[in-house]
C-alpha cells in the first residue's frame, strides 16, 4: 500500500505528532554505550532478590493485576525521599527537607516520560504558551506536538545556563512553565533559590514544573520549596542514579490535589501504569539508600576527574551537576567527534541542532570506561 493511499486513513491529529528520537542501539559491534545517561552500576543485588523471590515462590502473583495506585511503592519512594531530601550525592540535603514528604505527595508511572505526557494533559491548556527553554529534554517538544500546544522557547545565556528573567517574562500570558534541572544536555543547574526566585514572581495559578532527573547527582533539590509553593510540580526518576532505564520507574512529588488531578488522567488512559515486577523492584530499590550514595558518589567524583582531563586536553566542558557532560573541541563539529569516538567503540551523543551542534553530550561510566574515551578522544 502506498503511502498517499492511506493519508485519507489518518486523524488529522497524527499530523501534530514528531516522535522523539532515542538515542542510538547499534548492533553492528558491542559498544561502550556512554550516549543515553545510563547507569554504569547495576541495582543492589537485594533487588533482584526481590524480584526473584516474585517470580519464583510467589509466582502466582503473577496471574493477579498489580496494585493500581502502587501504594507500598509511594510509600517507599516517600519514605526514600525523606531520608535523602533528594540528592543522593549530598549529606545535607535530607536536612535542607524541613517537612516530610507524604505518599499522597507521590504519583507513580510508566518512567518519567509517562508522567510528563499526563502533566501536560492535566494542566496545560491548547490556548497559551508553555514557558521552556530552547535547549532543554527532547521530549518536550514531542508532547506538545502530541497535545497540540504551543511551546514559548526561551533562548539559554551565553553560558549555556537557564534565562531566568527571559522564562518569567510575561508569565502571566503562559500556561505554565517546565523545564530541567539540572538541565539536559547542558548539566547546568540553578541553585533553589534562584529557583524560590522564580516561584515567587510566578502567576499562583499555572503550574511550575521542575524536572529532576538527574537531581541526585548535583548539590540541592528544590523538593524543600514544596510547603511555601502548592503549583510546584517535581518530577523524578529511577533510570538515571537508581539503575533502572530497563524497569521504567518514574513518579511526580507535588501537593495531594495535584496529584489527584494527575491520578485521573492515569485512570482515564491505563490505570496499570506500573507492573507488579517493576513495583516490587523499585519499592526494594528504595531501602538501599547506602549502595546508591555510594554508586552516585563514584559517578559524581568519576564526573569531576574525566572533566578535568578534558579540560587539560583542550577542551571547553561546561559544569555538570548530573551524571555526564556537555563539552566542545574548537575547530571540531560535535559530529566528527561522535564519528572518530565512534570509530573506537565507544558510543557518545551529538546533536544536529543550530547553537549546541558542535558540543558532544558524553554520559558518565566506570574509571575504565572514561579512560577508554580519554584515549579515543586525544588523537582528535
Ligand atoms: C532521562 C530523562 C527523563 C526520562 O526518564 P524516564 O523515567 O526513563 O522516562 C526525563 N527527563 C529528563 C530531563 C531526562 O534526562
Amino acid at each position: 500500500m502506498d503511502y498517499h493511499t492511506i493519508i485519507p486513513m489518518l486523524a488529522e491529529r497524527l499530523s501534530h505528532l514528531n516522535p522523539y528520537k532515542p538515542g542510538e542501539q547499534p548492533s553492528d559491534r558491542d559498544y561502550i554505550k556512554l550516549n543515553a545517561n545510563e547507569n554504569p552500576y547495576p541495582p543492589p543485588e537485594a533487588v533482584t532478590e526481590e524480584v526473584s523471590w516474585l517470580l519464583t515462590s510467589s509466582r502466582k502473583k503473577l496471574g493477579l493485576y498489580p496494585d493500581p495506585d502502587s501504594t507500598k511503592l509511594r510509600e517507599a519512594i516517600a519514605k526514600h525521599l525523606n531520608q535523602t531530601g533528594g540528592v543522593l550525592a549530598s549529606d545535607s540535603a535530607a536536612g535542607e527537607l524541613h517537612f516530610e514528604i507524604t505518599p499522597d505527595m507521590v504519583y507513580c508511572g510508566n518512567g518519567s516520560d509517562e508522567v510528563l505526557s499526563f502533566l501536560y494533559y492535566a494542566f496545560f491548556d491548547n490556548d497559551a504558551p508553555l514557558i521552556t527553554p530552547e535547549f532543554s529534554y527532547s521530549f518536550y517538544p514531542v508532547y506538545a506536538g502530541f497535545y497540540n500546544i504551543q511551546l514559548r522557547k526561551v533562548p539559554l545565556k551565553s553560558d549555556f545556563s537557564l534565562d531566568v528573567e527571559g522564562m518569567l517574562k510575561d508569565a502571566e500570558s503562559s500556561t505554565g512553565m517546565l523545564f530541567a534541572n539540572p538541565n539536559a544536555p547542558t548539566g547546568i543547574a540553578l541553585s533553589r533559590a534562584e529557583i524560590r526566585g522564580m516561584l515567587e514572581r510566578f502567576p499562583k495559578d499555572k503550574v511550575f514544573v521542575v524536572d529532576e532527573a538527574y537531581a541526585d547527582f548535583g548539590k540541592e533539590s528544590v523538593l524543600p520549596l514544596l510547603s511555601d509553593f502548592p503549583n510546584l510540580v517535581v518530577v523524578r526518576t529511577f533510570s538515571k542514579s537508581l539503575s533502572f532505564a530497563g524497569m521504567r520507574m518514574g513518579y511526580i512529588v507535588a501537593a495531594p490535589e495535584l496529584i489527584r488531578a494527575v491520578t485521573t488522567v492515569k485512570n482515564s488512559v491505563n490505570h496499570f501504569p506500573a507492573d507488579i515486577i517493576c513495583q516490587t523492584a523499585a519499592a526494594a530499590a528504595c531501602s538501599h539508600t547506602t549502595y546508591y550514595r555510594g554508586t552516585t558518589v563514584s559517578i559524581v567524583t568519576t564526573r569531576e576527574e574525566f572533566r578535568d582531563s578534558l579540560i587539560n586536553a583542550g577542551w571547553e566542558v561546561l559544569p555538570s551537576q548530573t551524571n555526564f557532560v556537555f563539552a566542545r573541541k574548537a575547530g571540531k563539529t560535535g559530529r566528527e567527534v561522535y564519528e572518530a569516538v565512534k570509530a573506537k567503540g565507544i558510543l557518545i551523543r551529538h546533536f544536529d541542532v543550530p547553537g549546541i551542534s558542535d558540543f558532544v553530550r558524553i554520559t558518565i561510566g566506570t574509571p575504565e570506561q572514561m579512560e577508554m574515551l580519554l584515549s579515543a578522544m586525544e588523537e582528535i
